[in-house]
């Protein structure tokens, strides 16, 4: 197993110039990641699979196998497409942001000169898996949510069906499907096996999900990064385009998902990571903090309160950096706390457990006081890389009949 690192992406891309080939700096570092594993391993490498960045769109012809566009970054907004998105999809579908895979289709159908009839949208993980297997227009239903797959239907829907560029869409598999054996002339450049085999992938953040390992519906990984994002597994489908709360299929549960803007980049834009430390171990994580923050870099917060215009509430700063310190933390594990009753208020199943990721992690302190805040366990996940998860998928490919579990 192995599998692919976006911020090795990141690393290597950041060298080039100016005007980014962002598709030929994947396949470079797809093809250096492949002779990075140790030589020794790669002959015992049964699998591969690939997670990558969520609605990052790459549009093939599938004649000359050459792209047809510049690849459509994740964060990219189409909003020349975006009127004639909401015309076609049912109102607040996950389609209906500018960013959207299928906006970015509609854009670049709207606006390509030459004959469309050999395109085929890929997601970024696909096609560098396309690169691996050579079966073109091959998909999984994670990565093909945001182009409008209906993965409780288990099919793209009539209505995106209906329109010109439907036979763009790719066909769809279930994460860590196997997909085919390496190509040949790959295998045999870099010494992998025969029978290696390659499967479906997922997007980035569902396969740091899967890292973390909670498997049981109630089991919820929190990651306290820059923002604050909660990913629960539920036995029901939560869908609430005011918060952003949309659910992506794991099997046949539901991974519901919502992210607030407070996090730790308010923490890193008042204290050094340092100073984080120095000042967490004095606090004591029993007592409750009477400061009432919400922590925000910006105006604006969209979950588990739907405000744009919500002002960050850091004041009255206190004397003592520690009290202040313990204030803010507390302030964002009720916000945590809050984000897991909206869940369950939208009919998630009511959270049991909560591994949790991110720089924020690390802090013991902060452990305890969500624990408090929360009413449940919380524990740092072992493992936290999409990597990871990325090569659990590879693992169920090659293991038949094997689920999430
Ligand atoms: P991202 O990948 O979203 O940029 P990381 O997962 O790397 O974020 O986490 C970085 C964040 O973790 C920073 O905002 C920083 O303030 C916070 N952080 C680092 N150390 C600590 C600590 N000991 N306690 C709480 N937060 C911390």
């Amino acid at each position: 197993m192995h599998a692919f690192k976006r911020n090795e992406i990141v690393l290597f891309t950041r060298k080039k110039e100016e005007k980014m080939d962002w598709i030929q700096s994947w396949k470079d570092t797809l093809f250096l990641l492949l002779d990075d594993v140790p030589v020794s391993l790669r002959e015992v490498v049964a699998s591969v699979a690939i997670d990558g960045t969520s609605a990052t769109t790459i549009i093939i012809d599938s004649r000359s196998e050459e792209p047809l566009s510049r690849a459509f970054l994740y964060n990219e907004s189409c909003p020349d497409a975006l009127p004639l998105v909401k015309s076609i999809a049912p109102a607040k579908h996950t389609v209906c942001s500018g960013s959207s895979t299928l906006c970015k289709l509609v854009s670049w159908w709207n606006s390509y000169p030459s004959s469309k009839e050999s395109a085929v949208l890929l997601h970024q993980a696909d096609w560098l898996l396309w690169l691996l297997h050579g079966k073109l227009g091959v998909s999984d239903y994670n990565n093909a949510l945001k182009v409008g797959y209906d993965p409780q239907m288990d099919s793209y829907p009539p209505w995106l069906l209906s329109q010109p560029y439907s036979h763009l869409l790719p066909s769809v598999q279930d994460p860590g499907t196997k997909i085919g054996c390496m190509k040949e002339d790959i295998r045999t450049q870099f010494g992998y096996p025969k029978d290696c085999l390659i499967c479906t992938g997922t997007t980035d953040s569902i396969a740091a999900f899967l890292a973390a390992r909670a498997t049981q519906p109630g089991k919820a990984v929190t990651s306290l990064g820059s923002t604050l994002a909660i990913k629960l597994l539920s036995s029901r489908r939560v869908e609430d385009a005011r918060f952003g709360v949309y659910s992506h299929r794991l099997d046949d549960k539901w991974l519901v998902g919502g992210a607030s803007n407070t996090g730790g980049a308010v923490l890193r834009h008042l204290f050094t990571d340092e100073q984080l430390e120095k000042l967490s171990e004095q606090i004591n994580p029993f007592e409750i903090s009477p400061l009432d923050y919400y922590p925000l870099q910006a105006v604006g917060e969209r979950f588990p309160v739907a405000d744009p215009k919500m002002e960050p509430r850091l004041h009255p700063r206190p004397e003592s950096d520690v009290e202040y310190l313990h204030g803010i933390l507390e302030s964002i594990a009720r916000i945590e706390a809050k984000g897991y009753k909206l869940l369950k208020d939208l009919g998630a199943t009511p959270v049991e457990e909560v591994i949790t990721s991110g720089g924020g992690s690390k802090n013991q302190k902060w452990i305890k006081i969500r624990e408090r805040v929360l009413g449940l366990p919380v524990c740092k996940a072992d493992q936290t890389e999409a990597a990871y998860g990325a090569a659990l998928l590879a693992m169920k490919g090659a293991c038949e009949n094997a689920t999430f579990d």
